[in-house]
């Protein structure tokens, strides 16, 4: 319709051309209920992005609505900076019921807002005051966010305070082995760096690790080589950070994706999810590393109260119906038919995920080689057609060739099914 194109051009001569998710999906979103979004020009999709992993429980879901209604209605102060309030209360105290039994008895929790970077900035920052080093740990591949300190973290920067460790990426390996063995190699190398004098590497403030990376191309530890982590760091008073930013609120089939490993890392970094759809940051470490001087924190947005009363009616509703054994069950099934699909497709190079965050990366098919190299072209293609097909998902990895499934945990079967075949259907055409 020209009122969707001219929504549209508007906004592509005004806004950066940065803008990669408008970009990559030219749609309207103008109604919008778990699953599904219907466009300004009418057409409907399926919602596998979910706000890039933001929504546990899909589009306004009406506890969630529910739960925003009731603060307005209350007359409760949209804005009162960080002071204590009753939906702060209730907020944090739903939040630290479902966190690590250490961290939920012994932790400090820092209201950072509103977004993922803010908390990873005040983590990174954390650890430093605590420790009074400089030098950080992060993986290649990392995606920690876009203000300057998150960005030092993540793939591809080059601060010189930052050590970059491999990560366990099992398909494409760093040392060519894979798997598990691999995952071995990659920490055996860790360890060695940070005991052999001649590394030049320091005891760093802090590591920092996503227990599944994300953006990076859905790669889930295994949890061996996390448990590794929590040892390497712990053995030399290293504090561990880990980022669930997009792990958390049972997207991998767990509460928190630390539990697979049982590892409890010193500083828990938490966004997305847990504002259930509104903007909120926050860390929970142990009390130990709470040094902060008065004042040495401060930021006008880290209380918003539509944003807790919104994350407790999401944390909540996850709780209260084991919406992460869900995410287990419904994400190991797709996970198999997505294996069963790749049987037949060529140019699918590896299927991997945990719980309802899953990967499907794409290859240019070569017999001769062990690992065939990335398709990002034919990435861009399968994304167009689910599109067509009215399916969104979104792409990831290193080389953008990671076709990204994000649901809501509440997605039931039949779209997942749904959800399956327009994504088979999208790559055959794709492949055309
Ligand atoms: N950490 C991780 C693991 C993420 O996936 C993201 C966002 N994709 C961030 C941090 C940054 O969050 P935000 O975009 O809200 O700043």
């Amino acid at each position: 319709t020209s009122a969707h194109e001219g929504i549209l051009r508007r906004q592509s001569l005004r806004e950066s051309a940065a803008r990669t998710y408008a970009r990559s999906l030219p749609i309207v979103p103008v109604r919008a209920r778990g699953l599904t979004i219907e466009g300004a020009d009418g057409r409907r999709y399926l919602d596998c992005l979910s706000g890039a992993g933001t929504l546990a429980l899909g589009h306004n879901h009406p506890v969630v609505l529910e739960s925003i209604k009731k603060v307005i209605d209350s007359g409760a102060p949209l804005h009162v900076l960080d002071l204590a309030t009753p939906v702060k209360d209730a907020f944090t105290t739903e939040l630290f019921g479902t966190l690590p039994r250490q961290l939920a008895e012994d932790g400090r929790i820092q209201f950072c807002g509103p977004a993922g970077t803010d908390a990873v900035e005040a983590a990174l920052k954390l650890v430093r005051n605590a420790t009074g080093r400089a030098g950080l740990l992060a993986f290649t591949g990392a995606y920690h966010g876009m203000t300057a300190g998150a960005l030092d973290v993540s793939g591809g920067a080059t601060d010189v305070r930052v050590t970059r460790l491999p990560y366990p990426y099992g398909y494409r390996c760093p040392f060519g082995v894979g798997g598990e063995r691999g995952a071995d190699i990659a920490a055996h190398w860790t360890e060695s760096l940070l005991d052999d004098p001649k590394s030049g590497v320091p005891t760093p403030a802090g590591m920092i690790v996503e227990p599944v990376q994300g953006e990076g191309g859905v790669i889930p530890a295994p949890d061996s080589w996390m448990r590794r982590m929590r040892r390497i760091t712990a053995g030399r008073s290293i504090p561990l950070i880990a980022d669930e930013v997009q792990t958390g609120v049972g997207r991998t089939g767990a509460f928190w994706a630390v539990e697979h490993s049982g590892v409890v890392p010193d500083v828990m970094v938490m966004s997305k999810a847990i504002g259930g759809s509104l903007p909120l940051a926050v860390i929970v470490y142990r009390s130990g590393l709470d040094v902060w001087q008065p004042g040495a924190h401060a930021g006008t947005f880290r209380g918003n109260q539509l944003a807790m009363a919104a994350g407790a009616a999401t944390l909540a509703f996850v709780r209260e119906n084991r919406l992460a054994e869900r995410a287990a069950t419904l994400g190991a099934r797709m996970l198999g038919q997505l294996h069963g699909l790749a049987a037949a497709h060529a140019c699918i190079g590896d299927v991997r995920g945990r719980g309802l965050m899953i990967g499907v990366e794409l290859v240019v098919p070569d017999a001769a080689a062990d690992v065939p190299p990335p398709a990002p072209a034919l990435a861009a293609a399968v994304q167009r057609e689910c599109l067509e097909r009215g399916l969104i998902v979104e792409l990831g990895g290193r080389h953008n060739a990671v076709v990204r499934l994000l649901p809501p945990l509440t997605i039931t079967d039949e779209q997942a099914v749904a959800v399956l075949d327009r994504f088979a259907d999208a790559l055959d055409a794709a492949e055309r």
